[in-house]
């Protein structure tokens, strides 16, 4: 698949790692694997077939990366999880990436095979250093992404977490806001409890009055886990986070955060609170992501 030819001469760069010596349990010969350390951004590949090393920065493979879950999981936010990384590496590996000189291809997160004979090293027969030390000239990886990948459309960022704020009104000025906390302070754990209680009860109901709406759109938007309560602020005494959680077909499409700023008389009333969360629901049967649609 690769069309990069491969150059004579790859450039190559010297790298500060960590080194190992690793004894071959076969033929005895000593060899060195190199590893990145905890601050390093690159990867180290070794050959399966010769133990030959490649290095390629973490940027590169991040954009390589974005592209692969682009096509393949398009309602994947971020960088997806273990199999999506697994799938992307064996694509990557195996089709994108240069072939080693030997019809080996360059692995990731593998220790490399003996040079003289190609034994798989044990790790027992093994002792590393906690020193970086300066490498020899270690070739770049050569790769490229297919043409289908790298014009496929981009998802949409996670970066930063959507958020949506619900503020109820404008923000106190300090003075009230201390005073309310002051309030708020004497509150009773369980009138904070009835309250978040009562926002609860709330987006359920708001929930299940959208169902029918939301199926024929093959969505499913559920409350997440329970509220997170907020430290206090100079402008807001009290609040608690809640998110709803929307789903297509088991493929998560995204994560509505919102705040509910408890602060005694300019807490939003109930008939604020559910025009804002029945204009949500009505922009997510839209097929709107309404996290992108705050600045
Ligand atoms: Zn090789
Ligand atoms: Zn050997």
């Amino acid at each position: 698949m690769s069309t990069i030819p491969m150059s004579a001469e790859p450039e190559a760069d010297r790298y500060g790692m960590y080194r190992t010596t690793i004894l071959c349990w076969r033929c005895w010969c000593r060899y060195t694997a190199y590893a990145p350390g905890e601050f390093a951004d690159f990867m180290v590949f070794y050959c399966d077939g010769c133990g030959a090393c490649r290095v390629a920065s973490d940027g590169e493979i991040g954009r390589a990366k974005r592209k692969f879950l682009d096509v393949h999981y398009p309602s994947i936010r971020g960088w997806g999880g273990k199999k999506e990384n697994e799938q992307f590496f064996r694509v990557f590996e195996e089709r994108w990436s240069e072939q080693c000189s030997c019809n080996g291809r360059f692995r990731s997160r593998a220790w490399p095979i003996c040079p003289r004979c190609h034994a798989k090293p044990i790790r027992w027969l093994s002792w590393g250093s906690n020193d970086v030390v300066t490498t020899p000239p270690i070739p770049t990886l050569k790769f490229s992404i297919p043409p289908d990948y790298a014009n496929a459309p981009g998802r949409p960022s996670l970066h930063p977490d959507p958020t949506i704020t619900f503020v109820p009104g404008p923000l106190l000025d300090v003075a009230t806001a201390q005073a309310q906390r002051a309030e708020a302070a004497q509150e009773s754990p369980e009138s904070r409890r009835a309250f978040e209680e009562r926002i609860v009860m709330l987006i359920q109901e708001r929930l299940t009055s959208w169902t029918s709406r939301l199926t024929q759109v093959r969505l499913t938007v559920e409350l997440g886990p329970m509220p997170i309560r907020r430290e206090a602020t100079k402008t807001i005494p009290y609040a608690s986070e809640h998110s709803l959680i929307v789903r297509r077909e088991d493929q998560l499409v995204e994560t509505i955060q919102f705040a509910i700023y408890h602060a005694g008389r300019r807490a939003a009333t109930e008939t604020e609170f559910t025009h804002w969360l029945d204009r949500t629901l009505q922009l997510v049967t839209e097929g709107k992501l309404v996290s992108k649609l705050v600045p």
